[in-house]
């Protein structure tokens, strides 16, 4: 059994190894060659934790496994990240366990290679602001990996406290791209992509915000009850997600379905359009959106690519199990 600490994957795997991963099992998914299994998460009654696990099988790349986790509120007290995770991979012939894998760290470069997979396939080919709404943890990685994908030439960002901006400017800085913290509305207005990643409970962006042809990456939304849009929003868009089982329950899209303005029949799956069976926006007038909910699959995906790098590379500690 192979196992690849977390301390060993920043130097193994960027965004685009991760972007590489990430657009293929969304393929697989959407070819049924890849599924998830259900999710559990539990309040444990314990550390005030919620853990739980995602799990699944990707036939094509012979994935198996699960990333177990969740997060512990008491643990930047203690110096450690609050959202903790590992992944565990299965040989797909055998059971036996293949490997075990640090997940912190892929669980915010899956993200925002889902979120850039998006941007890549549904926004207009000239767009040129990037909006980014939250500050927090994710965004960072979020910035990077969409401003690969078209020729942005400023990037505008909105918090609830805008001081924690201060992170993303740098960001910016470092990509070479000019940086404004504005307001919801002038973000709105000017931006050609809309990155979402906050914990809001509550409509955050508004129809009214959002102009014509724009796309709309909403990462943030992965549990029952959390929001970022206005359903009004959503159902004016033409839906893509990761996969429609999770985006009716816990994705953006929950809300939308339960006012009964959206159906899960409007809502497409991003792998369709990578294999060329929907064609994704078909306007520079649509609004596009992408509901990423995080799928077991993707972690599958980045684990699978980071031990096949830790071997390459000599880095993989071996161990007999
Ligand atoms: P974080 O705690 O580091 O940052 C939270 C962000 O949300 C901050 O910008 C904060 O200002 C903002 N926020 C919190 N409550 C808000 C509110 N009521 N209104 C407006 N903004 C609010 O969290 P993070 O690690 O950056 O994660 C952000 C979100 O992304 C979380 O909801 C997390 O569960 C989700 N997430 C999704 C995926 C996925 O695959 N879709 C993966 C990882 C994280």
């Amino acid at each position: 059994m192979i196992i690849v600490p977390e301390k060993v994957i920043p130097a193994l795997i960027g965004h685009e190894e991760s972007y590489a991963a990430i657009e293929k099992v969304f393929a697989s998914m959407a070819s049924r060659k890849a599924y998830n299994f259900p999710v559990i998460r539990e309040a444990i009654g314990y550390a005030d934790a919620l853990y739980g696990f995602k799990s699944g099988f990707d036939r094509d790349a012979l994935n198996l496994g699960l990333k177990s986790g969740g997060y512990w509120p008491g643990n930047a007290a203690k110096g450690l990240t609050n959202h903790q995770s590992t992944v565990f991979l299965f040989d797909a012939d055998t059971g036996k366990c293949r490997a075990v894998v640090g997940g912190n760290l892929l669980t915010a470069l899956r993200t925002a290679s889902a979120a850039a997979v998006s941007v890549a396939h549904l926004s207009r080919k000239d767009s040129e602001v990037l909006g980014i709404v939250g500050a927090g943890h994710q965004a960072a990685f979020q910035l990077r990996a969409v401003a690969d994908q078209r020729d942005f030439r400023k990037v505008v960002a909105w918090n609830r406290t805008p001081e924690k901006l201060e992170g993303l400017a740098k960001v910016a800085k470092d990509l070479g791209l000019p940086f404004e913290s504005v307001s919801l509305e002038n973000l709105g207005a000017q931006s050609d992509v809309i990155v979402t990643i906050t914990s809001s409970f509550a409509p955050i962006l508004l129809a009214e915000h959002v102009r014509p042809g724009t796309h709309l990456a909403c990462m943030g939304t992965d549990t029952k009850g959390k929001q970022e849009l206005d359903p009004a929003l959503v159902t004016k868009a033409t839906c893509f997600t990761d996969e429609v089982a999770q985006s009716i329950t816990i994705g953006e899209c929950q809300h939308a379905i339960a006012a009964g303005s959206l159906a899960d029949t409007d809502i497409v799956e991003l792998g369709a359009v990578i294999n060329g069976d929907h064609a994704g926006r078909t306007s520079d007038e649509e609004i596009t959106m992408f509901d990423g909910t995080g799928v077991g699959l993707q972690d599958l995906a980045v684990a699978g690519a980071v031990v096949a790098l830790a071997v390459e590379k000599g880095v993989a500690v071996e161990v007999d199990f």
